[in-house]
């Protein structure tokens, strides 16, 4: 007889547990696949890990380093993705389910990777917004810092995306430079378990950055402080009790819930059964039934659908359900696998017989019938069931109950101001879609529903051949809705990262602020020497290294020349009348040929490291410049990132962002921006 494995936890850098605790079931046949373990873990230890080595690995490391690092622990987890797929199995998840988890988990890093290496700084500080002055001279200024916060992040993750859940969020935690505790749901850690192995085989995790709860979290939360983190999945009722755990209260330690959420589709007025956006809506609702046997926080509860058409959808939606295939998701064919555990099949068929009282059934409706697959009697599978809830008025029901599998509920609408209101009766939900040709419609719907939900998603037969679906999170897009939905964000972009960096307001003088973020300030100690700052290689530069430049005077010459060249024949150049009733009263030069005369007053022409200019930020024309005004240019070296990437003809490289000032004999400023440039490292030829 085969021995049932025991799940560790990986805690303090080693995997503990051996002695067996409580059973897990493989959700297609019933049969024993894993035990968690019971050995109780010492939070004080792992804590103090994490505040110790995790921190320091982390810390050593800075935002475009870490980067690089989950780039590889994408590519790492996609080498060895089937071993994760054969797990997965026993969870009753199909092929694509388990495609969502594994490579959805994995391009998530590759996506904060990607955000990492384009929005951040070297270093573990981000300036996070301009410099404002606050006294008349400038000598006086402040903004705000984000820097790691010196805490741990403990996860507490759902049973139904064991490598997903854990990855989003891992991966913005990661680049911000915390150390995490994660602890799935344990009726499918055995994925999670299998994932955080090969993370840690991989050799690319930092000591401490990840640790690995198999079971209960004990006194955990009862030992986090100020400075830590919590981050919930999982059931309202759940997410409601942790939140007020006494130690979170009194230290103030960050909650952020995702909890579950009664999405909508809405069905809007303008579609006929004729048209392709009625086929696509009635798709969706189907995808989103049956994907993951419909456990997706994100799945469609809810169908609202004008009453004049629910039949027509009714009818729709039958035969298609009545062709997707239920069972053991290795039989070829089989488009729904199983509920994830017993648990969750006598969750669902609890939670279905409570909408009964509102509801009447139109399709399923019950775990009695005959999946494929040998031994999937035994299984938790549960059949795709389609509820009509004629009084959707009403208090309660599909409004209220969530059944965490492949069951939605239809509901009639008479207008779309009912629609509005029915879509904001979930009190709060992750998404909601929109389903029209009409651009007006969608107008309408979108602003008056976006207040209660995390993500809409407009759906119509153009945005079909790319839509990623109504119940796909993505990385750059938020995740978490207001109200009964949590009221928590997740993913995002770059926002996620900030959600694990503390905010300070900083204050001083430019100098003092350019030393603290970095980040040349406007007004700071700038330093010139006989070297242009073009001729030095990315390590010589300084921050604050500058260049103040010869003059030029601007001629009408130059402005029709730059016309004729580039074409602009606007009349605030040209039109010498209608430029003297302007409010500049006479003729200006083009704003970019401010901007060109600005470069060939900076560049230094000769052959040099400064390998390429990649773009401008922050442009603004302040004053105008006439004919006969002399302008000149400050260049100064105002931020260095680090990518460690190397050009197309391998030479090593950073970016440099230089600060620009283009002014005119009064000194007053008339052009602003930051150049880009990516600049060579020392030691690579010229
Ligand atoms: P729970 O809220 O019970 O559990 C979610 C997570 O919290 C699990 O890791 C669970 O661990 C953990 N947990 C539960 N109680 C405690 C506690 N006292 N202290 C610390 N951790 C705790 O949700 P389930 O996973 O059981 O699912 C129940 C329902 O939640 C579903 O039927 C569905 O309605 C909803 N749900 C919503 C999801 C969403 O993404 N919005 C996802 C999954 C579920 P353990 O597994 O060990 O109990």
């Amino acid at each position: 007889m085969n021995q049932i494995p025991t799940l560790q936890s990986f805690i303090a850098g080693q995997w503990i547990g051996s002695t067996a605790a409580n059973p897990l079931a493989s959700a297609v046949n019933g049969k024993l696949v894993y035990h968690t373990h019971a050995e109780t873990i010492d939070f004080e230890q792992s804590l103090d890990f994490a505040r110790r080595a995790g921190q320091q690995s982390l810390l050593a490391m800075d935002f475009q380093s870490r980067a690089a690092c989950l780039r590889a622990l994408g590519k790492y987890l996609i080498e060895h993705k089937e071993t994760l797929y054969t797990i997965s199995t026993h969870s009753g998840a199909t092929r694509a389910d388990s495609w969502i988890d594994i490579e959805g988990g994995a391009g998530t890093l590759f996506a904060y990777a990607s955000l990492g290496r384009r929005e951040l700084p070297s270093g573990n500080l981000i300036p996070e917004d301009d410099v404002i002055p606050l006294g008349p001279t400038g000598a006086f200024a402040g903004g705000h810092i984000l820097v790691p916060r010196r805490g741990v992040t403990v996860h507490i993750n759902a049973f139904n995306f064991p490598v997903w859940g854990m990855l989003e969020k891992f991966a913005p935690n990661f680049l911000a430079g915390m150390p995490c505790i994660v602890k799935p749901g344990s009726s499918t850690s055995y994925v999670t378990e299998a994932a955080v192995r090969l993370m840690q085989q991989s050799g690319l995790l930092p000591e401490g950055s990840l640790q690995l709860v198999i079971g209960r979290t004990g006194d955990l939360l009862d030992r986090l402080g100020g400075q830590d983190i919590v981050t919930f999945t999982g059931s309202a009722a759940t997410a409601a009790k942790l939140r007020v755990t006494p130690n979170l209260v009194a230290n103030s330690v960050m909650f952020n819930a995702e909890a579950d959420s009664l999405n909508c589709a809405i069905l809007a007025p303008d579609v006929t059964p004729d048209d392709a956006e009625f086929d696509l809506f009635v798709k969706e609702v189907v995808r989103e039934m049956t994907t993951k046997a419909g456990q997706k926080c994100t799945a469609i509860r809810r169908v609202l659908v004008p009453a004049d058409k629910v039949d027509a959808v009714t009818e729709k939606l039958i035969a298609r359900l009545a062709k997707t295939r239920v069972g053991d998701p290795a039989i070829e064919g089989v488009r729904m696998g199983a509920l994830a555990s017993h648990d969750q099949q006598r969750d669902v068929h609890h939670q279905v017989e409570a909408l009964m009282t509102s509801c009447e059934r139109v399709y399923g409706g019950t775990a009695d019938f005959s999946p494929l697959g040998e031994g999937a009697s035994n299984g938790a599978f549960f059949e795709p069931t389609l509820l009509l809830c004629r009084d959707p008025d009403a208090e309660g029901g599909a409004h209220d109950i969530e059944a965490f599998g492949p069951v939605s509920t239809l509901m009639p609408y008479r207008d779309i101001d009912h629609a509005i209101e029915l879509a904001a009766r979930g009190k709060g939900s992750l998404v909601s879609s929109v389903i029209t040709r009409s651009p007006e419609l969608a107008a309408r719907i979108v602003p008056a529903i976006a207040s209660w939900h995390g993500r809409v998603h407009i759906l119509d037969a153009e945005a079909a051949t790319e839509s990623t679906g109504h119940g796909s999170p993505l990385p750059m897009l938020k995740h978490g809705g207001p109200g009964r939905a949590g009221g928590g964000e997740e993913l995002g972009g770059i926002r996620a990262v900030k959600h694990y960096l503390q905010r300070a307001a900083v204050q001083g003088s430019p100098t003092m602020l350019t030393a603290v973020t970095g980040e040349y300030v406007r007004g700071g100690q700038t330093y010139e020497t006989e070297v242009h700052p073009f001729r030095r290689h990315f390590e010589e530069l300084r921050i604050g290294e500058s260049l103040l430049t010869h003059r030029r005077t601007v001629t009408e010459a130059d402005i029709v020349n730059f016309g004729c060249l580039s074409g602009d024949h606007f009349y605030m150049h040209f039109d010498e009348l209608a430029a003297r009733d302007s409010q500049f009263e006479q003729r200006i030069a083009h704003g970019y040929f401010v901007l060109s005369a600005a470069a060939g007053l900076f560049v230094s022409p000769g052959v040099g490291p400064v390998l390429a200019n990649y773009g401008l930020d922050n442009l603004r024309f302040v004053n105008p410049v006439g004919i006969g005004d002399t302008i000149q240019a400050r260049l100064t070296c105002k931020r260095k990132i680090d990518q460690g990437k190397e050009s197309p003809k391998g030479d090593p490289q950073g970016v440099v962002a230089w600060d620009v000032q283009v002014t005119n004999q009064q000194g007053e400023l008339v052009a602003s921006y930051d150049i880009l440039t990516l600049v060579k490292k020392q030691g690579v030829g010229s």
